[in-house]
């Protein structure tokens, strides 16, 4: 049977696989398909592309849009990206610079407390476009001011700690709009991890394509509800493990196999769209 990941993140945000490296586990492991969903960024796309084609491996360019709507952080996968595309790449320009914003404001936090850490050696660590918290606590180690990851969150970089800077986010509206605009389908990621189940109507409404059921930390009632819910809603079905390599315990890839024909599907609604999109006005009235 052929299976899929469609939620994976490499070196390019959060995660510390390089896209090779994640490729390689991906056959390793017998994936017929990958998609990248680094977080607010496609930079990684075109070397994981490569990298799967050498592997015999599908490959889904995407990223991971941090978005909210009514005060709930909402996660948007947009599959099938075109990393190419100008408004994608302007609106994701923005939002690197607000992420790299808030490590300099949590470094500033840091430094209040009588920890030194400079923003610029989170930058330096990071070497990507859109540093996060696990860069932050990986700095932190580092410099020995921590003495692992899990004590840089407890006691600094988890919600409500001392250093902790809440996320800018956009609109989950415009997220689905600026995946619509670049070829894209518009996914809810990991409802059960963000508890966003309250804003699916809305989110529907406004164009979302799919709901991911499948995630590492969905449990086999929560993945069957989400079924049902995808149902209920005609919802496309993705699926995938999150894996962000080292950078949060294990490496995830593997723990979800999606089944092979969600991903026809996927691949089904795109091409409709796509021809509808192209159709001229005149043979669509009449
Ligand atoms: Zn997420
Ligand atoms: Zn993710």
């Amino acid at each position: 049977m052929k299976f899929a990941d469609l939620h994976l993140h490499t070196f390019f945000s959060d995660g510390t696989f390089s896209p090779e490296e994640l490729a390689g586990h991906g056959a390793r492991l017998g994936f017929s398909a990958l998609a990248l969903t680094d977080h607010d960024t496609v930079e990684g796309c075109a070397r994981m592309a490569a990298a799967c084609a050498e592997a015999d491996m599908e490959f889904i360019p995407g990223a991971e849009l941090t978005a909210e709507h009514r005060g709930t952080e909402v996660h948007l996968l947009g599959l099938f990206l075109d990393a190419q595309n100008e408004k994608l790449r302007s609106e994701i320009a923005v939002f690197q610079a607000v992420r790299q914003d808030r490590i300099r404001e949590m470094a500033a936090r840091l430094n209040e407390l009588g920890v030194p850490l400079e923003a610029e050696s989170v930058f330096a660590l990071a070497n990507c476009r859109s540093p996060g918290r696990p860069h932050v606590a990986r700095a932190l180690v580092k410099a020995g001011l921590v003495r692992n990851l899990d004590e840089a969150f407890e006691r600094f970089l988890k919600k409500n700690r001392p250093a902790w800077v809440p996320k800018a986010r956009m609109s989950a509206l415009e997220g689905i709009e600026i995946i619509h605009q670049a070829g894209g389908l518009a996914v809810m990621a990991h409802p059960g991890l963000n508890r966003t189940d309250a804003v699916i109507p809305d989110l529907v409404e406004a164009g979302l394509d799919g709901l991911e059921c499948f995630h590492t930390k969905h449990s086999t009632a929560m993945a069957e509800r989400y079924l049902q819910i995808a149902d209920q809603f005609h919802l496309l079905v993705t699926g995938g493990s999150d894996c962000h390599g080292f950078s949060k315990g294990k490496p995830l890839i593997g723990t979800v196999k999606l089944p092979y024909a969600h991903v026809d599907k996927l691949k089904a609604t795109r091409t409709s769209r796509v021809a509808a999109n192209s159709k001229p006005l005149q043979s669509q009235g009449s």
